[in-house]
């Protein structure tokens, strides 16, 4: 028995830490990842809706400044739109002079500004258009009411063309005041084998209907592209188009107030100047002309009131704050861990050392080390009284064997000492302490058994008459010497499976003991009714105090009285073991002075009945 300490590798509260922390880890990496993820959508979300704000707020300066000369009217929009969404807006010149603020805040000096407004440089990034230059401006190429007649005329007809081609188109007004056809679906319609006009053909005579006041405006503008393209000595061939598209070609028709172009090269103007130069040195032109016309390009800030701050981000301090909540947590995981862990061990400690130092272990909590250690304890007091049995059996069986054998070597002695002549009655006397030791040692040889569950049973159909009248007979004897009467009563001939020899020992003890402890003149009746068998005697009787003990190995009431006679206090120890591995139940009842009655019930034998 030890009480050494268990390795720290293998103790319990390692083992508690261990899974403590790593439970600690994951949820802190479960959580850690959730609330990251849940913020970056949140975050991403709320940037989403601020660049929503922020593209609605530029389109509208857009469309302001496309429309008007300067921002001095713009006060009232930018306040609206601030208000609106819950913003500063501000508008400065390029070097942060501040044109509108919607209200008083911190210095932009260092800010970024979420856009450039400039109508003539539209920011497509922000709009999702294609075009650069907002339609919205429209300076010198604003068509005059009286001319819009015809171009509407014009444009009905583009439309009649467009339809009888299979295609769907509606008419809208450009902010120049232009009409202008849209297609709005993209297929066309099969026609059998008829030829239809592609759109262009429909709509080209609309494209290139101009009015006196743009077509100044244009011949202006083929000039600047024309010296923005450097085309020298064929300058007079390049025409510019009311869609803005420059073409190469001999000067067109004239009709009443309008003129119309010839279409010559629209793909190219020449091989070395591919169309998109063209189209930029047109764009270049057109921005010249509307200058005067547009307010001046201005920085554009949102920014949340009082803050000059436009992004959101996680700071060095907010890392550091993570990581030290998640160190608290481990720590004060690893601590109370630690605490529960020596708390549940300590009690289990001290229940080893108890066991190891053989006392009893101390029952100090409710839980399941306090049902160990009562259970230890349980098991120790039974081991004891098992040890308690052993001692008073060895000591019980050394006495009884000690008085037949001391009774040998007397008389052994005696005749070798020629004290007691060597007779027949010597040898009977002899022979009957040999006897006796024989039943010692064959009674605690049946028990052994019994106990070792090594007892062979031969259970068989047993006529109970048989076996009654065979045990009468051969104690008739000792009754008849005795002075006691010995009566039969069986009921009929009732059969019980059981183990013949077997028995008739039961029955033998029982018989034998009734013999014992009747006085002269007393009676014993050996019965039987069906599967009961009864022996009842008109002897001393038990004291109802030690009825409860006459079944314990070697215990007698009286212990000279009983030697004498010869019982060895093993007989109705056996008498229940035999009985109970019949499969049936012994009892005794007795009353002191007046007798005791046996009573034994087997089990019924299943395919015999009682006759008659
Ligand atoms: P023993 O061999 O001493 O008879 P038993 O186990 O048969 O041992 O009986 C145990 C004790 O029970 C006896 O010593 C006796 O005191 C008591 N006893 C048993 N049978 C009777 C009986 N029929 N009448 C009175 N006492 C009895």
């Amino acid at each position: 028995m030890s009480t050494e300490r268990v390795p720290l590798r293998h103790s319990l509260v390692t083992r508690l830490l261990v899974t403590s922390v790593s439970i600690a880890l994951v949820a802190i990496s479960a959580t850690a990842w959730l609330a990251a993820t849940t913020t970056t959508r949140a975050i991403s979300h709320e940037l989403g809706g601020a660049a929503a704000d922020q593209k609605a707020v530029y389109e509208a300066l857009v469309g302001y400044a496309a429309t008007h000369r300067d921002w001095s009217g713009a006060a009232t929009l930018v306040r609206s739109r601030a208000a609106l969404i819950g913003r500063r807006i501000t508008l400065t010149t390029d070097d942060k002079r501040i044109i509108l603020d919607s209200q008083a805040g911190p210095d932009l000096q260092n800010v970024r500004p979420a856009a450039v407004v400039d109508p003539l440089d539209v920011d497509i990034g922000l709009t999702g258009g294609a075009e650069h230059i907002d339609e919205r401006a429209a300076g010198p190429y604003v068509v005059p009411s009286e001319d819009r007649y015809v171009m509407n005329e014009t444009a009905k007809n583009a439309l009649r063309c467009l339809r009888r081609a299979g295609y769907g188109a509606v008419i809208d007004v450009a902010p120049t005041g232009r009409p202008r056809v849209l297609l709005t679906t993209v297929g066309r319609r099969a026609e059998g084998a008829r030829i239809v006009p592609s759109p262009e053909g429909c709509t080209f005579e609309l494209d290139t209907l101009v009015s006196a006041a743009e077509k100044k405006a244009l011949q202006e503008l083929s000039e600047l592209t024309a010296g923005c393209l450097g085309l020298g000595g064929s300058a007079g061939q390049l025409r510019i188009a009311p869609t803005f598209r420059a073409y190469l070609g001999p000067r067109s028709v004239v009709r009443t107030k309008t003129e119309l172009f010839k279409p010559a090269v629209p793909a190219q103007l020449t091989p070395a100047r591919p169309e998109d130069v063209a189209q930029e040195c047109v764009d270049a032109g057109r921005r010249a002309q509307l200058r005067p016309y547009v307010a001046p390009r201005a920085l554009l800030f949102v920014t949340a009131p009082g803050e000059a701050r436009t992004t959101l981000s996680l700071s060095g301090v907010g890392v550091g704050r993570i990581v030290a909540v998640a160190g608290s947590v481990l720590l004060a995981t690893i601590a109370a861990t630690v605490l529960v862990g020596r708390r549940l061990v300590r009690p289990l400690r001290k229940v080893a050392d108890a066991a190891a130092m053989q006392v009893p272990a101390p029952v100090s909590t409710r839980d399941e080390i306090g049902r160990l250690a009562r259970a230890l304890n349980e098991s120790a007091q039974r081991r004891e009284q098992a040890d308690e049995q052993r001692r008073t059996m060895v000591n019980d069986v050394a006495h009884e064997l000690r008085t037949p054998l001391g009774n040998i070597r007397t008389w052994l002695e005696a005749a070798q000492d020629d004290l007691a002549p060597t007779d027949a009655q010597l040898l009977a006397l002899l022979h009957e302490e040999a006897l006796q030791l024989q039943h010692i040692i064959d009674d605690l040889g049946d028990l052994a058994a019994a106990d070792a569950g090594t007892l062979r049973i031969n259970s068989e159909p047993t006529a109970v008459r048989d076996v009654l009248t065979h045990v009468a007979d051969s104690h008739r004897g000792a009754a008849h010497a005795a002075g006691v009467r010995m009566d039969l009563d069986i009921t009929g001939d009732p059969v019980v499976l059981a183990d013949q020899v077997r028995l008739r020992q039961v029955i033998g003890n029982l018989v034998a003991n009734a013999v014992r402890y009747t006085p002269a003149g007393g009676s014993i009746t050996i019965g039987a009714n069906g599967t009961t068998i009864t022996v009842r005697d008109s002897g001393t009787g038990i004291t109802a105090e030690d009825l409860p003990k006459i079944f314990d190995r070697f215990w007698r009431a009286d212990e000279s009285r009983s030697r004498a006679t010869g019982g060895s206090g093993l007989g109705l120890a056996i008498a229940r073991q035999l009985t109970e591995a019949h499969g049936g139940v012994i009892e005794v009842e007795s009353e002191e002075g007046h007798g005791t009655l046996c009573t034994i019930r087997l089990p019924e034998c299943p395919d015999q009945h009682e006759e008659g």
